[in-house]
Formats: C-alpha cells, structure tokens, sequence
C-alpha cells in the first residue's frame, strides 16, 4: 500500500507571514505532508525548511511569449517539488481542457516536477449517472504516457464536493477510487498499483479518519481546511495513524 500523501492546496488565499503555520504542523509524520500556497508565497515557504513545496499549476511550455504564466523549469529551480494540474477550479475559471492538462504534465514531469492530476464529475454529471465514464475519460485524457509512483498522483475531487462543506460518501468514494485504480493499472501495469490517489472535496478533522479507512484512498487534497495548523494538523495525523 503507497504511504499517505496529505497535500494542502491554498488556492488564491495566504498572506506574507502565512509561512508561520508550518512550524506548528506534526514534525515527522509517518505519511508525506506538501503545501501548495499562491506562487508569490512559494520563496518563504521554502526557506522554512519544513515541508515540501508544490504549486498549484505550471505552463505547458518552458519559456517564451506567456504573460502572467510560470514555467516547470522556473518552479523547480526555486525548488518546488510538485505541481497541482487540472483543478477543477482552472478548468472552470480558465477554460483548461484535458488535453492542456496532460502538456501541463509532460512539461512538469521534463522539469523533474511530480504532478498531481485532478478529476472529478459535477453534481449535474454524478445525477445523470455519468461519474465514472466522466471520470474514466478525464483520466486518460488528461494523463499522458510515462506516469510512476514518484511522479503522477491522482486526485478525486468530485466539482460538487470542492469547498461546499459536502463531502463524499464512504461508498461514492470507493467506488470511483476503485475505478481509478483499476484503470491505473490496465494503463500502467504494475506501477499504476502505487500510483496515489488522493480524495479531495471538503476533507476536514472530523471526516478524515472515516474517509482515509477507504481502500484505495492513499491521501487527501485538503483546501480550506489546509490554511490553519488546527484543523490541517489533525488530517496529517489521521493519516498517518
Ligand atoms: C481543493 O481545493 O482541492 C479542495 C478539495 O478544497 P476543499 O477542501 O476546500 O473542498
């Protein structure tokens, strides 16, 4: 079974100083704890020397004529370690299809960058019975060839989940992390049996422990409840426990 990943996605929210709530994360948990704040707060997180650093999205290209954008190899020379790629929320805010999602994951993977994928089906989509061929064809579109255990995670973050305060049964998670499994190993044989696949829609400390006793559950995509030490420190320690 793959060691727990408990990954922590800031989205647009942090301030100069928010690197403090890093010293009062469990010192060596017995899982793998990342921290994915906005890109400008990247530097001081890292200077804590604490936890390991990820983005929260990359260029497709490695340099050249993008505005406003930022590239793999820029992200791992500052010594970020991982890139979150195709949220939900970029797919909705900026129009990010599944195929930029997976050249976003190429040119990270170039960069020596892990990549972590998100997927998941909205509400309209789960009620019309479509959750698991959305979710199948999200992941074999927005995944290229060549993913290992070191540097493709996958997260299921079901659109209705992300920041609602709603969260996913024990059985709906199981079943699509089942499904992602399964389709993780037919494309990558044995490999795709260590590939972690991270649960991501209103993680807090009192779902935690329930949500991580699911199989295939190997971590969690933590946003809101990422941005204090009080609540995040209790999702880190469930997993790991
Ligand atoms: C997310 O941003 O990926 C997320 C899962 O958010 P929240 O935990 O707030 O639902």
């Amino acid at each position: 079974m793959p060691r727990k990943l408990v990954a922590g996605n800031w989205k647009m929210n942090g301030a100069t100083g928010a690197a403090a709530m890093l010293s009062e994360l469990p010192p060596s948990p017995g899982c793998d704890v990342l921290v994915c704040p906005p890109f400008p707060l990247i530097p001081a997180l890292l200077a804590t020397g604490t936890v390991p650093i990820g983005a929260q999205d990359c260029h497709w290209a490695d340099a050249g004529a993008h505005t406003g954008d930022v590239s793999a190899p820029l992200l791992a020379e500052l010594g970020v370690q991982a890139v979150i790629l195709g949220h939900s929320e970029r797919r909705a805010d900026h129009g990010e299809t599944s195929a930029l999602v997976a050249a976003k994951v190429t040119a990270a993977h170039a960069a020596g960058l892990a990549a972590i994928v998100c997927i998941g089906e909205t509400e309209a989509e789960r009620d019309a019975g479509q959750t698991l061929e959305i979710v199948g064809q999200q992941l074999a579109t927005s995944v290229p060839e060549g993913g290992t255990a070191e540097t493709l995670v996958v997260a299921y973050e079901p659109v209705w989940a992300i920041g609602t305060g709603r969260t996913a049964t024990p059985d709906q998670i199981g079943e699509v992390h089942a499904a992602i499994r399964t389709a993780l190993e037919a494309r990558f044989g044995a490999g795709g049996t260590d590939i972690r696949i991270l649960y991501g829609g209103s993680v807090k400390p009192a779902n935690a422990a329930e949500i991580f006793a699911v199989p295939h559950v190997d971590g969690a995509l933590v946003g809101g409840a990422s941005l204090k030490a009080a609540d995040f420190a209790p999702i880190i320690e469930a997993a790991a426990s």
